[in-house]
């Protein structure tokens, strides 16, 4: 195993860095910094990194968490993973990114980048002379995607949502069985097909041919133990299954029922209102059952939603504030058993 060269550092076989990645700006200020009162000046992008080393030849793993910024779960998942690996016992290398999106993380912005409101997981490829969000897209495109082979990304519910623990993995057809049978290495029950193209997994999958996994469970801005455990064990898994590391014994739940959904239903509000489901998440529903309504101040209903296939609910809207355009309720539909 050679030594390695990555964002300007060197790293010997066995070797493990704590790193702050730099982005330039070109000069803007006010960009994502480590720490809330140091750094505005540097006029780069920080965000911080932990490379890993092993000793024999194998895949180059990226993960990735706080692409949203509030969705909390996976971002302590990945920094104890870090803590806890042992990069000479490992084969190939792993960059674990714990906080993509810092400056949305410490002005609690629940998803995009609150400079320009780029979502990382919407806006890909980004502009290398563009706004904060397009320079850190272009980063990732340019630095990141060509030299890895696998791509875990971390999310959650958003603010305000109930959220069934899911896995999406890309259509693209040179990377989707790849995609897929990690996905079934982890302890998800719901692994659901996705042919977005514009997020960090998907364009790096679309575009570069990386097979990849985006991985949501918690909800927006909690950080139960639970969830971190449980997203602490899927990326051991994943990493088992890469050959990068085994997990420990009993870290995969042999008993756990997983499907596979080949498409995801997406109800989004028509008009203003506020919202009552009618129904919870990780249930069954049927269709033309009633999903939830939307009422006006008066306690008027405005409108029904109702499943216009068989299905299964994945995560929801609370309630109660819903704009119009506003996301309420997604259930997947097509399963197969595996
Ligand atoms: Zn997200």
């Amino acid at each position: 195993m050679e030594n390695w060269r990555i964002f300007g550092e060197e790293l010997s076989p066995g070797e493990k860095k704590e790193i702050t990645l730099r982005i330039p700006m070109g000069g803007k200020v006010n960009c994502g910094v480590l720490l809330p009162e140091a750094g505005r000046e540097s006029g780069d992008y920080e965000m911080p990194a932990i490379l890993l080393n092993g000793v024999k030849p194998g895949k180059t793993l990226l993960v990735t968490a706080g692409i949203h910024s509030g969705e909390f779960a996976g971002i302590p998942a990945v920094i104890r993973t870090a803590a806890e690996l042992d990069p000479r016992e490992m084969s190939g290398r792993a960059i674990l990114l714990p906080c993509v999106n810092t400056s949305g993380f410490w002005t609690l912005n629940p998803a995009t980048l609150p400079e320009d409101g780029f979502n990382l997981n919407h806006d890909y490829p980004g502009r290398e002379d563009g706004t904060v969000g397009e320079r850190v897209a272009a980063f990732f495109v340019r630095e990141l995607f060509p030299r890895v082979d696998f791509i875990l990304d971390f999310h959650g519910g958003s603010h305000g949502e109930r959220m069934t623990p899911l896995v999406f993995f890309p259509t693209a057809p040179k990377v989707r069985e790849a995609s897929l049978a990690a996905a079934l290495s982890m302890n998800l029950g719901y692994i659901i097909e996705s042919e977005a193209t514009r997020g960090e997994y998907s364009y790096a999958a679309n575009n570069f041919g990386v097979p990849g996994l985006l991985l949501e469970r918690g909800e927006g801005y909690f950080c139960d133990e639970e969830w971190v455990e449980a997203d602490r064990k899927d990326l051991r898994l994943l990493m088992d299954h890469l050959g990068l590391v085994p997990a420990p014994a009993g870290t995969r739940d042999e008993g756990l029922h997983r499907r596979v959904f080949r498409e995801a239903v997406y109800l989004d509000a028509l008009e203003d209102g506020l919202w009552y489901p009618a129904v919870g998440k990780d249930e069954d529903v049927k269709q033309g059952q009633l999903l939830g309504v939307m009422e006006d101040f008066f306690g008027n209903r405005r409108a029904e939603y109702r499943a216009g296939k068989d299905g299964h609910t994945l995560y929801l809207s609370r309630g109660l504030a819903v704009p119009k355009g506003g996301f309420l309720i997604a259930y997947a539909v097509a399963s197969s058993e595996v």
